[in-house]
């Protein structure tokens, strides 16, 4: 399943992008449900014959109908806060699939976790040990816990996506997490049930991966011989998939393959936390041409996307293939395609060269299925884009387009 022209208009599943376009207007991002299908799949397929749970990792893309289909399939959940468990749920998500990663959880989160019996807590710091044993000791439950370890190894990703170094705020230094494990297993209300590790996102090769994943069974072998019932593994999500044609990632077989081998001979039970490979590629945003301008020789077309729909190119460099949604024999042309609000960093693509451009042309920005949406704002007061889930032969409005009226919600004279 892909984006692809049928009949001269770029179409996912059966549905025509021109006809959500005129049904839901610009800017609109579009998910598949069929490939957020078949890329969880080859998560559970990979993984099938062992113990394991995939747990998606509910940052990527929050959306209740895209939890929804995870749901259905019998996805677990990776959380980072209360939030995100409540949306699981309204999803039709079970709490029991659930672990709630995180750096900074708050006590009123971790209590409506654990009153709705997640499966486990993966634990980043001595002072969440603390917080968490005695929540759970209010609720008069034990929580299941599972310590974050720091594996020191580079994931080689952009710096901003990277968590497994020594530099990084996450988890806890492998070098001391042993007195971690003790001090978390001396806690009354807490029983230490996992290790976890989570070192990058975006990663385009999958050695760092089996690195952090020898290390961390290393470490089980010393925690299990010390006595602490560790009985699964939480390996993290950040395979990277393909933005840029020509780019090359390996497969989830693959990735998972790789680490599996380690894992399997353990007996212990493998989470994994796919994010972004999951809904990146399933998702497009639509937007519309607004203006052309030339500005010291330099060709600009403004588009209807801006950096509150769509941060990444700003906070990463990122890049993202754009199409036009109907193929074009018009002469191409080097634009720079930036957005309405007043920053300069508002741009989604720099020198593309696309076919020649014109006010009201539509446009598809792919690879946006995950961190678009999620991380979208209402910068300049801007409404947020509407979602929308195509199924087979039929799409429908998944979130509606904010309205002015949702902008002030809340506020007060
Ligand atoms: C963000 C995150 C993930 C998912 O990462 P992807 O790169 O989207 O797969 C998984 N686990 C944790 C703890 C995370 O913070």
């Amino acid at each position: 399943m892909h984006y692809e022209y049928r009949q001269g208009r770029l179409s996912v599943e059966g549905v025509d992008l021109t006809e959500i376009a005129e049904a839901c207007g610009t800017p609109t991002y579009v998910y598949s449900a069929g490939m957020i299908r078949e890329r969880y799949r080859a998560y559970d397929a990979a993984l099938a014959g062992m113990p394991n749970q995939v747990c998606y990792a509910v940052k990527a893309n929050s959306n209740l109908a895209v939890l929804a289909v995870l749901a259905q399939e019998g996805a677990g959940f990776d959380i980072v806060s209360g939030g995100e468990l409540f949306r699981v749920l309204k999803a039709g998500g079970h709490a029991a699939s659930v672990v709630f990663s995180g750096v900074g959880k708050k006590p009123d989160e971790i209590r409506y976790a654990i009153e709705h019996g997640v499966h486990s807590f993966n634990c980043e710091s001595y002072a969440e040990i603390e917080v968490l044993n005695r929540v759970a000791g209010e609720a008069g439950k034990i929580a299941h816990v599972a310590l974050r370890v720091n594996p020191d190894v580079n994931p080689v990703t952009h710096e901003y996506i990277s968590t497994g170094l020594k530099e990084n705020k996450f988890g806890i230094d492998i070098s001391v997490i042993e007195a971690a494990y003790a001090h978390a297993a001396a806690q009354p209300h807490l029983k230490v049930t996992g290790v976890s590790c989570h070192i990058g996102s975006q990663m385009l090769d999958s050695s760092p991966m089996v690195e952090a994943v020898e290390r961390v069974v290393a470490l089980v072998r010393k925690l299990q011989a010390s006595g602490l019932p560790i009985d699964h593994v939480d390996l993290g999500g950040g395979l990277g998939v393909k933005y840029r044609e020509g780019e090359q990632t390996p497969s989830i077989a693959a990735a998972v393959q790789a680490m599996r081998q380690i894992v399997e001979q353990t007996g212990l039970k493998a989470v994994v936390e796919p994010g972004r490979s999951i809904v990146a590629e399933a998702g497009v945003l639509l937007t519309s041409v607004l203006y052309r301008k030339n500005n010291g020789g330099k060709e600009f077309a403004i588009i209807d996307a801006a950096m509150n729909d769509l941060i990444r190119p700003s906070l990463y460099k990122a890049f993202h293939e754009i199409t036009p949604v109907l193929e074009s024999t018009a002469p191409p042309m080097e634009v720079d395609l930036v957005g309405p609000v007043c920053e300069s960093g508002d741009w989604i693509a720099k020198s593309r060269t696309l076919p020649t451009l014109n006010s009201g042309d539509l446009l598809a920005i792919h690879t946006a299925g995950a961190y678009g949406f999620g991380m979208a704002s209402n910068y300049n007061s801007r409404g947020r884009a509407a979602e929308v889930l195509v199924d087979g032969d039929t799409f429908r409005v998944a979130r509606q387009r904010e309205s002015w009226d949702d902008l002030v919600r809340g506020e007060s004279l």
